[in-house]
């Protein structure tokens, strides 16, 4: 098979499993819901598959894997790259790749998806399916070197889509097909529209509270909804921060949550911005 044709079927297989299931998935719980076919069981493997698989993107991929806010014990990192590996985002190597091309060329032309130059669209998701592949390739050779490093990492990059199907097998097995429905199809459409609204969204509508070279931005829903990621503005202000809420009031789950495992010793050389680098930046003082 040549690379060009591999490529194709690569693109229409990751359009079936990212948009085609779960919106189809979606639409057709939503009306069975309305027939009555809908239990509890359903309503939490949605909720809380939702919420651990984006917190193994947001605690895993990003704050631990891309930014190194905190290292965490072998046990922890290990739940957290499976986490992330079923959210069907990418093999963390590749989606770390791309997220530090994001961070380095943010809102200039070789931004991976900067709503700035190819639309709102093309940032939430279309990037996924128009990137060429040499692009991708070069983004995994100038920013995915040191990950090779990791054997935990080869690891679930290897296995990453096994993780992958095994996050669709556990609501079937749990909850027959409307566990799969629900925890899998309709899981991966919210998850995953949470993830793409922070490259989205975030880097068009909301306000500022650091000065940045780019167009980020906090904005309350994301910050809710995508697990604290939404505070945006603050994150590339401080990218290695592990706390994206810098007020009380900015929502931040996984930053509450790497508070706790810190607290339970199970993750250390937790990154907090220190005071006055904080101060230089805020816009409003
Ligand atoms: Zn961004
Ligand atoms: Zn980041």
């Amino acid at each position: 098979m040549n690379k060009p044709y591999s490529h194709q079927l690569q693109v229409i297989l990751y359009f079936l499993m990212l948009i085609v299931l779960p919106g189809l998935g979606t639409v057709t719980a939503i009306i069975l819901a309305f027939q009555g076919f809908i239990s509890w069981q359903d309503v939490i493997l949605c909720i809380s598959l939702t919420i651990l698989t984006e917190l193994g993107i947001t605690l895993g991929f990003h704050r631990m894997l891309v930014h190194q806010s905190f290292t965490a014990n072998p046990t922890v990192k290990f739940i957290l790259l499976m986490l992330g590996s079923m959210a069907l985002q990418g093999a963390p190597s590749t989606w770390a790749s791309i997220h530090l091309k994001h961070h380095a060329n943010t809102d200039v032309e070789d931004d991976p998806h900067s709503p700035t130059f190819q639309g709102w669209l093309h940032a939430h998701c279309g990037w996924i399916f128009t990137m060429n592949p040499e692009v991708h390739f070069q983004a995994r050779q100038t920013f995915g070197k040191k990950f090779q490093q990791d054997k935990m990492v080869t690891f679930f990059d290897a296995t990453f889509f096994a993780w992958s199907m095994l996050g669709l097998l556990i609501p079937f097995l749990i909850g027959g097909l409307n566990g799969l429905l629900w925890g899998g199809f309709v899981r991966l459409f919210l998850a995953l529209n949470f993830t793409w609204s922070v490259n989205s969204i975030c880097h068009i509508f909301g306000g500022k509270m650091f000065k940045t070279d780019d167009a980020s931005k906090n904005n309350f829903l994301v910050g809710i909804l995508a697990m604290g990621e939404g505070w945006h503005n603050n994150h590339h202000a401080f990218p290695r921060s592990a706390f994206h809420g810098l007020a009380w009031w900015q929502f931040d789950l996984s930053g509450y949550i790497i508070w706790i495992l810190e607290k339970l010793r199970l993750v250390k050389h937790v990154y907090r911005v220190p005071e006055d680098i904080l101060q230089e930046k805020l816009i409003i003082k």
